[in-house]
């Protein structure tokens, strides 16, 4: 196994590879993946993608074109995966395939394999610091004992990525607080108008409104962490952590950019790179509109997908 090293790999490549990737093997795999994997994973040897989404869209996995015919005692695959977090860095990933009845199946797929290619996306303008992939199969063959035995169908994939939309709702309010935190000590040394803008009212009144929407979207995570400890958390209620908490962490960024004047735009500040990658974080993990469909359903009991 290769010793790789975490360049590419920011918070959310991690966050990826402990909170997405190794849950499905713990949960779905068998005990020789597990034995194979988990334990160079856990120490950062092997580095994890997980590949879902694919290049003629994201939001409707069903229409997944992957797929694995089974041929003696072989899967074969093939197919492409667009946005795939790691896979040019990782050594093992869980690929998912329709296989020959159309059912939406796991493999564990090692990034040696012959037939998969791995190319980097390289004209982001969010989350620069982190490496997102095109995924290439072709006539890819793995052992049948790759496939993911207890994961069938598509709430595999969502169990693992509710885990982490739950995750989304806590670090996005830390993206607001650092914006905040700018704003606020610019608010103290920036002077216009011959007085401090902290001291103007129109500037007070917006630190207080934004700081009252990050402790709401501080209580909602909590409040979801305590439902989630309790075995309770449902999906209606991770998608309303994710939606408002990205949609306020980003409503947080660009007034506090306002705030920073011209400078706001500059590196000099986090607070243009948060709203940049909050971006990416308001479309990964289920976009505004599906989570805005997920709760719509939990209200209405009507799938309005
Ligand atoms: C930085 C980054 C990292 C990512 N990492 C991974 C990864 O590691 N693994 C992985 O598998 N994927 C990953 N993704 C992919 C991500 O999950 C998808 O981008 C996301 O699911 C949306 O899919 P899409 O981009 O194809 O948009 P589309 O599905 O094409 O959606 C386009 C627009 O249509 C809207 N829409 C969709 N359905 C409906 C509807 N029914 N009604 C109304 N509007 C609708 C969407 O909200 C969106 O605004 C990543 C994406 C990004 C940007």
């Amino acid at each position: 196994m290769r010793q790789l090293g975490w360049k590419g790999a920011d918070h959310f490549g991690i966050s990826l590879h402990n909170a997405i990737v190794m849950p499905y093997i713990w949960h779905y795999g068998t005990e020789e993946q597990k034995q194979r994997w988990l334990p160079a994973m856990g120490r950062g040897e092997a580095i994890g993608f997980f590949g879902l989404t694919e290049p003629q869209g994201g939001s409707d996995p069903n229409t997944m074109l992957t797929h694995a015919r089974r041929e003696g005692d072989e899967w074969v695959l093939n197919g492409k995966k667009r946005w795939i977090g790691l896979a040019t860095i990782a050594s093992v990933g869980v690929i998912w395939a329709k296989d020959e009845e159309g059912v939406v199946r796991g493999f564990v797929v090692p990034t040696d394999t012959p037939g998969f290619k791995a190319t980097a996306i390289d004209n982001k303008l969010s989350m620069r610091a982190s490496l997102q992939t095109e995924i290439e199969l072709t006539e890819m063959r793995l052992p049948l004992d790759a496939m993911l035995p207890e994961a069938r169908g598509l709430s595999a994939p969502f169990k693992c990525l509710n885990e982490a939309r739950y995750g989304i709702a806590w670090g996005v309010m830390g993206a607001a607080r650092s914006c905040l935190e700018a704003a606020v000590n610019r608010a103290q040394t920036r002077t216009v108008y011959g007085e401090l803008i902290g001291g103007k009212q129109l500037i007070q009144g917006q630190l207080a409104d934004m700081f009252v929407e990050y402790e709401k979207g501080l209580l909602l995570a909590l409040h979801l962490g305590r439902l989630k400890d309790a075995g309770k958390l449902s999906y209606g209620q991770i998608s309303v952590g994710k939606l408002n908490n990205v949609r306020e962490a980003i409503a947080i960024a660009s007034k506090c950019r306002a705030m920073l004047g011209g400078d706001g735009i500059t590196s000099e500040f986090p607070v243009m790179r948060h709203m940049a990658n909050l971006e990416s974080v308001r479309t990964y993990e289920g976009t505004d509109e599906v989570h805005q469909l997920v709760i719509g359903r939990e209200l209405t009991g009507i799938a309005a997908f």
